[in-house]
């Protein structure tokens, strides 16, 4: 199979084991039934933003031309920092937009993707936000009526936990097995000040999510369409949103979100 296209975000499903299409601009690629076969992907040296389609020679924020990086509702401050967010208090730069990703249901969460991290998401995007993290076991803390007082309690807790992955202990057979995710729930709650603690949800319960992958080589070594052209060899898996080769060549789709490039399988 030959296709081409701009990268995108790979879709997720949650199933026994999540299932991966690769989104080609119009072309999607169900990805699991390539785990174990060569396939290989070329850059064809052109980067189109994801918002407005215009060629753009560096990518900002994951996707998008600079103009469209200052100016558009996906990249503001908040997404990266829900503290920071202002849409509460009528302050955003669409606020149509922010009624919509803002002004919602939040849920922060804690998971395991290379050691236990806390994260917000809002309520709709569990479990994607999930899968895109390679999280292997994640349950909600907390729900919150808006973005702002879910960032505030992932502030509380950032003392404490980590807020970042790291994507080299991700790509590993099952990092951190011995975190018991509910104890660590009733941990964090504990941490919050009572303001805060009222949105601590009831239910522990624990998502195990499995990806597949083959193997997991020993050593990694990341792949960037910046410097390399392209990528051959044994798919081994695919975790969070990386593509895993059994040589340990990795590929990080979200960073080449945009980017041209051909299949060939
Ligand atoms: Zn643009």
């Amino acid at each position: 199979m030959h296709c081409q296209g701009n990268l995108l975000k790979m879709k997720t499903r949650l199933e026994h084991v999540t299932a991966y299409t690769l989104l080609l601009g119009a072309v999607d690629v169900a990805l699991n039934p390539l785990v174990g076969r060569e396939i290989s992907l070329t850059y064809l040296n052109q980067i189109n933003c994801i918002h407005c389609g215009r060629v753009t020679r560096n990518s900002f924020g994951q996707g998008y031309c600079y103009p469209c990086f200052i100016s558009v509702p996906q990249t503001e401050e908040c997404v990266l920092h829900p503290e920071k967010c202002r849409a509460h208090e009528g302050i955003a730069r669409d606020m149509d937009y922010a009624r919509e990703h803002c002004l919602k249901d939040h849920f922060v969460y804690l998971a395991v993707t290379s050691d236990l991290k806390v994260g917000v998401t809002r309520e709709s995007q569990i479990p994607t936000r999930w899968l895109d993290q390679g999280a292997s076991r994640a349950v909600v803390l907390a729900r919150t009526p808006n973005r702002y007082l879910a960032g505030c309690v992932e502030v509380a807790l950032k003392a404490h936990l980590a807020d970042k992955t790291n994507w080299r202990r991700m790509l590993t057979r099952e990092p951190a097995p011995e975190i018991n995710l509910a104890a660590e729930k009733g941990r964090a709650a504990e941490l919050l000040p009572a303001e805060l603690q009222a949105y601590v949800t009831p239910d522990d319960g624990v998502l195990e999510i499995r990806y597949p992958v083959l193997d997991y080589p020993a050593k990694l070594k990341s792949v960037n369409f910046d410097r390399a052209g392209s990528l051959a060899g044994r798919l081994a898996g695919v975790k969070g949103q990386y593509l895993l080769f059994d040589d340990g060549q990795v590929f990080n789709i979200r960073r080449h979100n945009g980017y041209l490039v051909a299949l060939d399988t």
